[in-house]
């Protein structure tokens, strides 16, 4: 899966979609609120047209009713015999007004302003507001009056009456006209000369008061039409230029009155908690959008951290395990499977130390222990098991306990698979102790033997030690070479071994030199008897392919009893009795003795010669480079000492240095060549490293890291280039001692190289506890990297990988061939220093070596 997902493509949209949500809702109710106020002004205006018609209607049957009662009235007096009697030519006044017939009442009870009798332009009879005058009617009427008594006259055989609206003293009045007729039937001729009667109803205030409420109107009056309203209903009054107005009800905007207010209230409470509730919801979505952000991230977290584990689970070469609290099985990664070749299923459930177990300490116990150290450091602990196919495989278990709430959940932790790690270890610890070539014990077995013995003190048997050379080995290994030679070394080996017991130690000291431990041979009879045999039985010639070899041996013997101070010198006296021995013809055996103690003198002699060697400055450095195996560049160099003896020439470290050790000269000796290393390495390129030899000696004689520090200050040499090669011989006087020089050498700034690595005891220990940066393999191992056997190949494999795992560089010395070269490069070594590709030069050649270098460099 890919882990950059943009994140912002997945965002939760829930705002969004919230957003959207609320603006819908907020339309519909806006559209809601619209809707409802235009159909409220809807029916509000259809409520007020509806009023406005039937208002008019109303107003106008009034007025209608009123014309017509009116008419109806008039015609009572017009259609009258009586009247036609004496109205007709002279009116009879006396009848008309005296007598009341059309007089004063028509005012003040029917309310009639203005009663006339019209003969075309004369007016014969007048009364106004029910008082005789003499003015014409054309003189209170401003319409012209010849129409309307035409009109009048043509209507009255039908006994019809004509009303008009006119202006009677200039306000606007009901003019209604009959013809006076009598009662019986008439023609128009008859009526065309009949005066007309006119009476004439003022629209007074009073009177459209009670005309509006008969009509159920309010506010009836009139109005001079450019006075009215638009939208006022209104009836025109005929040609009066008036018109009749009245309070029109609006139903409708009453109701917007009573509605609107408490509605639009209505409208901003919902709004406000519309918007509230907006606001709410946003906000609300907001954080449920981030918390969903958040959820989203760290469930990506966790997907990338699980895969992470998963992937790590996976591929590391360990497998990862947990446990409840009661130290059952409760996971088991999958490289539980491809290590162990069991089932993940067949273990679930089943106690831990039923698949582990700690030959040292009791596995379960231990872990809770851990749980309760509350050690934040993770504790390992060895243990082993029997794989799938019944192998026994080691692991380093480390645990680690899982809290869950407060409260120990159980167990979680790893097992590497260090089996090849406890096998290498072994053949190592093995190799240190035993010669490759004949699986006899070595020169450090040999020496723990001894001490051993000697510890033992006097009343222990004694120990014999014979010191055995083979005479005529090197002519069969000249001649037939290094296989002869190596089956010759077995034979011999193997010959020795039979001739000793079990508790008797056989060693072989490098070369065609064995030594014999013998416990409990006693006095030189019973000795002589065992050499003779043992002489006999290695003059039994060797078969070797078709050649019959024949072989003698020297051997030297010095016992615990008389020469038994310790190891080195029991040791030291066999070898001057073998040197006597060979020196005596070969083939015979020397029993060590103080005369024979010239070895003894030449070494005291050259000891004063060291002593005087030292003040006189008879010392050299030579320079031996060390290459990066990649590309075979110098990268560090070190110094090896050389004595330039006045009579013996050039004399090699192995023979003074340990009589320097045995005599505290070394300390001034080791100072001198710190010094003459860094002061000569000042000059060379920056990136060259410079490796100092120290003996376990300067560590317990002298403050090695004071004088290293103020070697450094007086020289200016910085301290990262400056190596020291370290030998685990350092480690075995005083452990914490050493321990704690090195952490302050560290301090310093200087490099740590363990040397002569797999030679030691228990290198593998000190590598781990130790702060070295490099290792040398020895060159014992990589002398065996030619021959046959794939022994040394598999421990040189083993200490590469060792030394890469902890992050050391890892360095091979003794390279003698080019097939080592090759042998090494292919199991990735980091460095090489050897004869094959320089031998250690003086300082003149070594910088001529370095200017080649340069020289190489620039050309490529
Ligand atoms: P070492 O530290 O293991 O040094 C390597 C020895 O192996 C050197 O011997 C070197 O000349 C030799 N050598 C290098 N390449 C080859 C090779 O390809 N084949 C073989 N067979 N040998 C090779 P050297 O110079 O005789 O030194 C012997 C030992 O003396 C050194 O062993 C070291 O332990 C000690 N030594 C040398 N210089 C000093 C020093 O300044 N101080 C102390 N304390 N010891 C020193
Ligand atoms: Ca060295
Ligand atoms: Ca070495």
């Amino acid at each position: 899966m890919d882990r950059n997902v943009d994140l912002s493509s997945s965002r939760p949209t829930s705002r969004l979609q919230v957003r959207r949500l609320v603006g819908g809702f907020c339309a519909l109710f806006g559209l809601a609120c619209v809707f409802t106020l235009v159909a409220l002004f809807n029916i509000a205006t259809t409520l007020d047209r509806q009023a406005l018609q039937q208002s008019t209607f109303q107003a106008s049957q009034a007025l209608e009713q009123r014309l017509v009662a009116s008419r109806q009235f008039l015609s009572s007096y017009a259609v009258w015999d009586a009247a036609y009697a004496h109205l007709v030519g002279k009116v009879d006044w006396q009848w008309a007004y005296d007598e009341k017939n059309v007089g004063e009442s028509l005012y003040s009870a029917s309310g009639y302003e203005g009663v006339f009798v019209v003969e075309d332009e004369r007016t014969t009879y007048a009364l106004f507001k029910g008082k005789p005058t003499d003015s014409p009617a054309s003189a209170h009427i401003d319409s012209p009056l010849a129409a309307i008594i035409d009109a009048a006259r043509r209507a009255a055989p039908a006994r019809e009456q004509v009303t008009h609206f006119v202006r009677f003293n200039g306000w606007p009045a009901v003019l209604s006209a009959a013809a006076v007729r009598p009662d019986k039937e008439v023609t128009e001729a008859d009526v065309k000369q009949a005066p007309v009667m006119v009476f004439v109803d003022q629209l007074t205030e009073t009177k459209l008061a009670v005309l509006g409420k008969g009509a159920g109107l309010t506010g009836m009056r009139l109005e001079k039409s450019t006075v009215a309203e638009a939208g006022q209903p209104h009836i025109a009054l005929g040609e009066t230029g008036y018109h009749l107005v009245w309070n029109t009800p609006l139903p409708g905007r009453q109701l917007l009155h009573a509605f609107l207010p408490p509605l639009l209230a209505v409208f901003l409470m919902l709004g406000l908690v519309v918007l509230y509730l907006f606001r709410h919801a946003l906000r609300s979505s907001r954080a449920i959008d981030e918390s969903l952000l958040r959820l989203q991230q760290s469930n990506r977290a966790l997907e990338a951290s699980e895969q992470r584990f998963r992937a790590v689970a996976e591929a590391a070469s360990d497998w990862i395990w947990e446990t409840d609290r009661h130290h059952r099985l409760t996971y088991l990664s999958q490289r539980f499977v491809s290590v162990t070749g069991y089932r993940i299923e067949d273990w679930l459930g089943q106690p831990l130390n039923q698949l582990l177990a700690c030959d040292t300490t009791p596995l379960l116990p231990w872990l809770d222990n851990e749980a309760d150290s509350d050690t934040q450091q993770l504790a390992n602990l060895r243990c082993n098991y029997d794989d799938a196919t019944g192998q026994n495989r080691y692991c380093r278990v480390s645990a680690r306990s899982i809290i869950y709430e407060g409260k120990l959940a159980g167990f979680r932790g790893t097992a590497s698979d260090i089996t090849d790690e406890v096998a290498a270890h072994a053949r190592i610890q093995h190799l240190s102790m035993h010669d490759a070539l004949t699986g006899l014990a070595n020169r450090n077995k040999l020496s723990r033997h001894l001490e051993q013995a000697l510890l033992r003190g006097s009343d222990s048997p004694p120990l014999t030690l014979l010191l055995l050379d083979l005479d005529s080995f090197k002519p069969i290994n000249d001649s037939l070479g290094h296989p002869a030679g190596d089956a010759v070394l077995q034979e011999v080996a193997s010959r020795l071994r039979d001739t000793t017991r079990d508790d008797d130690l056989v060693a072989r000291l490098g070369g065609d030199e064995f030594v014999l431990a013998l416990h409990g041979l006693d006095n030189r009879s019973e000795i002589d008897r065992f050499c003779a045999r043992l002489l006999d039985l290695l003059q039994q010639p060797i078969g070797f392919e078709e050649h019959q070899l024949h072989i003698g041996a020297s051997i030297g013997i010095a016992q615990t009893r008389a020469q038994g101070y310790d190891a080195g010198e029991l040791i030291r006296c066999a070898d001057i009795a073998l040197y006597q021995a060979k020196a005596d013809g070969k083939n015979t055996w020397r029993y060590f003795s103080p005369e024979m103690n010239q070895q003894i003198q030449y070494r005291r002699q050259l000891e004063n010669d060291l002593r005087r060697a030292i003040k006189q400055h008879e010392f050299v450095l030579h320079y031996q480079p060390r290459y990066r195996l990649d590309d075979l560049r110098i990268v560090s160099v070190e110094a090896l000492l050389r004595w330039e003896h006045p009579q013996e020439g050039l004399i090699g470290p192995d023979t003074f240095i340990p009589l320097a050790e045995q005599s505290d000269l070394i300390v001034p000796l080791g100072r001198w060549v710190l010094e003459e290393a860094c002061r000569n390495a000042r000059d060379w390129p920056e990136e060259l490293l410079v490796s100092v030899n120290l003996s376990p000696a300067q560590f317990s004689r002298s403050d090695v890291v004071a004088d290293v520090r103020q070697v450094l200050l007086d020289t200016g040499f910085p301290a990262q280039r400056l190596e020291l090669e370290i030998t685990e011989n350092v480690m075995l006087n005083d452990i914490e001692g050493a321990l704690g020089t090195m952490l302050a050498l560290k301090e310093l700034g200087v490099r740590l190289n363990m040397d002569d690595f797999g030679t030691g005891y228990s290198s593998l220990g000190y590598l781990r506890t130790y702060p070295f940066d490099s290792i040398k393999i020895d060159k014992r191992f990589i002398a065996g990297l030619s021959s046959q056997s794939g022994n040394d190949r598999a421990v040189v494999q083993a200490i590469i990988n060792l030394g890469k795992a902890m992050g050391l560089t890892v360095t091979a010395e003794g390279v003698e061939t080019e097939q080592q070269l090759k042998a090494l490069d292919k199991e990735q070594c980091h460095e090489v220093q050897g004869y094959y590709l320089s031998r250690p030069v003086d300082r003149a050649a070594f910088e001529a070596l370095l200017a080649n270098r340069e020289v190489r460099q620039d050309a490529s």
